[in-house]
């Protein structure tokens, strides 16, 4: 019988490189569901993530309708930001998109079918920690087809208010993708904690640094957002809850900067929203939803500020970005 040698130790030789090859899209391998409320309705919503084609992107499905209507996930489809982002196509919705695309975008999923049975995402605990669980228990396949970056290519920012109120959001070309965030939250709970976070996503730390920290609210507006129709799902079991001194929260805080770390995770939430991962270094003062999403509209208005590129190259790829399984 025969047996084949391999050589191994000191003596073996060395490894031929690899050969170059395209960077791809993905999709999840299996079918996985979530239940949860949503946020501000508090209606029990049922979530079913399928693998979808390439260049499907991501789409969300309202099952429930008498005729299903597709909302496929474009900055342009981004209706309403007051509170969340919400997709709208004609009269249907889907509120609170933002945690879930941040997963997405943490995991580099490019192409998700998700039927949801309400208007509103589940909040589960209030961070995007479920659904990185979920996405990677339903495990990520490569798609025969090339990842399509948007390349900013030079700067872009938006601006908004004056004085206390002043926010601003700006892309600047970046090998890579990287964000920072400042806050400036005049309370003491928040003070007390970092108030401006940086992140690069290729440092393949989202699962562990960013996707565990919660949304955050105060219980003064609380009662003015529930008058309103607004936070009926929320409560300390999905959300850092703090009094005009502390947070209430029996276990704490997840991060000493969770607050700060929170505003990044929806930024990321946010931008991928434009349907395509960025390559871009992102910077922010005090943005939200809204300004995330006009920073979206104006590059997109703006053509000569960035360009599609792919990668029929590993070798090219910017580090970390080609391998974006999470480690917790
Ligand atoms: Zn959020």
């Amino acid at each position: 019988m025969a047996s084949r040698f391999v050589p191994s130790g000191p003596w073996a030789p060395a490894r031929l490189p690899t050969m170059p090859s395209m960077l791809k899209q993905r999709t999840i391998k299996t079918v996985t569901r979530a239940v949860g409320v949503g946020l501000h309705s508090g209606l029990r919503v049922e979530l079913t993530l399928r693998p979808a084609p390439p260049d499907a992107g991501i789409v969300f499905r309202r099952v429930d309708l008498p005729q299903p209507v597709d909302l496929k996930v474009s900055a342009q489809a981004v209706s309403d930001t007051r509170l969340a982002s919400t997709l709208s196509c004609g009269d249907a919705r889907v509120l609170t998109v933002e945690h879930l695309m941040s997963a997405c975008a943490g995991l580099g999923l490019d192409n998700l079918l998700i039927d949801i049975t309400a208007e509103e995402v589940p909040i589960l605990d209030g961070s995007a920690a479920s659904f990185v669980y979920l996405l990677q228990s339903a495990g990520v396949v490569d798609q025969p087809a090339p990842r399509r970056f948007v390349r900013v290519t030079r700067p872009v920012e938006v601006r908004q208010g004056e004085g206390a109120q002043h926010k601003w959001a700006r892309l600047d070309p970046h090998h890579g993708y990287t964000l920072s965030f400042e806050i400036e939250f005049d309370h003491p709970a928040v003070d007390a904690t970092g108030q401006s976070v940086s992140f690069d996503l290729g440092s393949g730390r989202y699962a562990r640094e960013i996707a565990r920290a919660r949304t955050f609210g105060f219980t003064r507006d609380v009662e003015m957002l529930r008058a309103n129709g607004l936070a009926r799902g929320g409560g300390l079991d999905n959300a850092i809850v703090m009094d005009d001194y502390r947070v209430l929260n029996a276990d704490g805080l997840r991060y000493g900067d969770e607050f700060a770390k929170h505003k990044i995770l929806d930024a990321m939430g946010d931008l991928y929203l434009l349907g395509r991962p960025l390559l871009a270094a992102y910077s922010a003062f005090r943005s939200g939803h809204g300004l995330n999403n006009l920073l979206l509209r104006a590059l997109l208005d703006q053509p000569d500020a960035w360009e599609e590129v792919i990668f029929d190259d590993l070798r090219q790829v910017p580090p970390g970005l080609a391998e974006l399984m999470p480690a917790w």
